[in-house]
């Protein structure tokens, strides 16, 4: 095993990521490592991607199955809010500038599924190391010293595009609230499969910095 990180400031958490070459492993590995580091002590995990499930043959869960499965599965394909990608943050790192692990988990749980006129990344940073790669998302978020700063815009994909800084927002709530203006924006702005980062290159981010400020 590789070493742990100590906590610099109580000296007390410890993390530890097991390198996993291209992120595949059997179900039966990941029973080994989950069993292993539990009885080491270990209390959380925390993912850097989407985790997906493969089956060799038989095909995957289906029906009252799949109802019964308490995770709710991700959808890939569909036109809607993706789930909030979020750095390792202050539970798993050390060098946040604000918490951010509350407000993703409050952006992620008022706009995750809700329809926009093409599919909508928002990623969060604890700070400008960016590690989530927030100015590569549809509305990235980065926390400073003075807040939250909203960049919008950014996509990875076919056509990459680095997002544009939109201000920095001292709370939480401010934050979400300018999110919500961002998305209210785009549903009416937006037309059907274009990212709004290429509305914002058609219209102008001016045009957005409007709207954000008439409402
Ligand atoms: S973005 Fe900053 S706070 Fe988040 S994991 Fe990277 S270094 Fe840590």
């Amino acid at each position: 095993m590789d070493e742990n990180k100590k906590d610099k400031k109580t000296g007390r958490k410890t993390t530890y990521s097991p390198y996993i070459p291209q992120g595949v492993f059997s179900i039966g590995e990941l029973l080994e490592l989950v069993e292993t580091l539990k009885n080491e002590g270990a209390k959380t995990v925390k993912l850097g991607g989407e985790m997906v499930f493969v089956w060799d043959e038989t095909g995957p869960l289906s029906g009252e199955k799949a109802e019964k499965l308490r995770w709710d599965a991700n959808d890939f394909k569909a036109k809607h809010i993706r789930p909030v990608k979020l750095c390792s943050a202050e539970t798993f790192c050390q060098n946040f500038k604000q918490p951010v692990i509350s407000l993703a988990a409050k952006l992620d749980e008022k706009f995750r599924k809700a329809p926009v006129p093409s599919k909508l990344v928002i990623g969060v940073a604890g700070c400008h190391r960016s590690c989530s790669e927030p100015a590569t998302k549809d509305i990235g978020i980065m926390a400073c010293t003075d807040g939250y700063e909203i960049m919008v815009g950014g996509a990875a994909g076919l056509r990459p595009m680095i997002a544009k800084s939109i201000g920095t927002f001292k709370t939480e709530e401010e934050t979400i609230e300018i999110v919500e203006k961002v998305i209210a924006y785009f549903k009416k702005d937006g037309r059907q499969s274009v990212r709004l980062g290429r509305l914002l290159e058609k219209n102008g981010i001016d045009h957005l910095l409007k709207f954000l400020k008439a409402r």
